[in-house]
């Protein structure tokens, strides 16, 4: 029976930084460079390379640190975590153990305001990158990614479901998105996560063998790990047996969580103090202007969007899912004159063609200024919408200027004698539609003037229509 156990779940988050160069070398930090084009005797290990602190990457730690509310510690301690893997040339990996960057944070799932307390965030080094063949007569290794900066996040473990461990996950990748120190996705590999999960009986108070589950490389993925392993735990207690402590690779191909290895304790890893780096001293006034520089939080955003605009719910969170379609709406929002009127442009034409141009708000031509001023030109009766639309769709497929398109699309129909006829015509055809306007069913106007707008390829003036069949309908009635 399933509802006899209670699943617990922590998270360790891997961020990547973007930062210019590595975390302890000049070597420039890259994702897409061609395998071991950056890389120094530093970040290769080579005897006599010493390492010195990213001053950049220590600031987005500081950063990311203050926007989880942790406590920010003064000095923080440099160690090694001693492991071989071919990835790794030193044989060792630069982190913060005992003494890290920053404890005791919080994060709230924005959804159900729920809390969840953030142990530690330290910084530390990458490892490179190793590729497997589909060959499988040998193996590559990419040294890029050795000693690019990382901060590493650590909740406690506070999820009791696999959907509230991936919303709290998603809320992370937000802020680290707002925040401007992390720019990728878990796709690219620079935003990576491992789970902790437990089992343990209702009301034991305590927690039961935990497994640590690697290698899901998506929020789908993570989803359904956990859900796997939960399963599988309880499965295992339900029948008698024994959860051992080890660590889980997922392998997305079968659905299934395998076993890698035993779990590594911290005495595994012989950590010592890094000789070759100082105590990391943070200077109170540089603290102060990092602290300070910190970008808004998607939490600060959503009440500004909410605020300043009024916006439901649904419309603050879908404004709000990154950072340069939040800019974006956000630039678009403040010169509308009307609000409703420029949130449905930007739910439904500029989403659908960022959608469409691969997602990147920053890429589309067209700026935020003119779908205000679009949306003004219908408000105002200038332009009918599907004209807009139209003239939407010109600038952003073709990469021309407002004013440019508004020229080729000119030809707006505003002759009153030629709207006239057409308005003439709709209303000899629908009698039965005019009489019941007449009669007080003013609603009909609006779809009269419908009519009129698909009848000109929307080309009509609405306003002028709208004033036509008003003047000849009520002219029907006194005739
Ligand atoms: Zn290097």
């Amino acid at each position: 029976m399933t509802s006899s156990f209670v699943a617990t779940i922590g998270l360790e988050i891997h961020v990547q930084l973007d930062t210019q160069t590595k975390m302890f070398c000049r070597c420039r930090r890259t994702v897409d460079a061609p395998p071991n084009s950056h890389v120094c005797p530093v970040c290769l290990g080579m005897p006599g390379g010493l390492p010195v602190v990213n001053q950049g990457a220590v600031a987005m730690g500081v950063q990311l640190a203050e926007a989880l509310s942790c406590t920010i510690h003064r000095q923080s301690v440099f160690a090694r975590k001693n492991y071989f893997y071919p990835d790794l040339p030193k044989g060792y990996q630069i982190t913060q153990h005992e003494a890290p960057l920053a404890t005791d944070g919080v994060l709230a799932d924005p959804e159900t305001g729920e809390v969840v307390r953030v142990s530690r965030v330290h910084l530390e080094e990458d490892a490179g990158k190793s590729i497997h063949p589909q060959s499988g007569e040998h193996s590559l290794v990419d040294f890029n990614r050795c000693g690019a900066p990382l901060a590493e996040i650590v909740t406690e473990p506070e999820f009791h479901s696999p959907g509230a461990a991936v919303a709290w996950l998603k809320e992370l990748w937000t802020l680290v998105d707002f925040l401007g120190i992390c720019r990728g996705s878990m796709a690219d590999g620079v935003f990576r996560c491992d789970a902790n999960v437990s089992m343990a009986k209702v009301g034991c108070g305590e927690l039961g063998v935990r497994t640590e589950l690697k290698n899901m490389n998506s929020f789908q993925a993570i989803l359904s790990a956990l859900e796997f392993e939960i399963d599988r735990q309880t499965e295992v207690l339900r029948t008698g047996g024994r959860v051992l402590l080890e660590t889980r690779l997922w392998d997305e191909g079968t659905g299934q969580t395998l076993v890698m290895r035993g779990k590594e304790e911290a005495r595994d890893y012989r950590y010592f103090d890094e000789p070759d780096l100082p105590v990391l001293i943070l200077e109170p006034m540089w603290l102060q202007r990092v602290v300070e520089s910190t970008r808004e939080t998607p939490g600060e955003v959503r009440r500004a969007f909410a605020h300043r605009f009024g916006l439901t719910r649904e419309d603050v969170g879908r404004f709000t899912t990154s950072r340069k379609w939040a800019d974006y709406a956000f630039e678009a929002l403040e010169r509308a004159q009307d609000i409703p009127a420029v949130c449905n442009w930007l739910n439904r034409d500029v989403a659908n063609a960022i959608h469409q141009s691969g997602g990147d708000p920053s890429a589309l031509s067209v700026a935020p200024d003119d779908i205000s001023k679009l949306a003004n030109l219908v408000e105002s009766g200038t332009l009918s919408l599907p004209m807009a639309r139209n003239v939407f769709r010109t600038m952003w497929s073709r990469v021309l200027p407002l004013a440019q398109c508004l020229e080729d699309a000119g030809h707006q129909e505003s002759d009153e004698s030629t709207l006239r006829t057409v308005v003439g015509e709709l209303i000899d055809e629908f009698p039965d539609e005019a009489r019941r306007y007449v009669a007080g069913k003013e609603s009909l106007l609006r779809w009269f003037v419908g009519q009129a707008m698909r009848r000109t390829q929307g080309r009509g003036n609405p306003q002028i229509i709208s004033q036509l069949f008003e003047k000849l309908l009520n002219r029907k009635e006194h005739p």
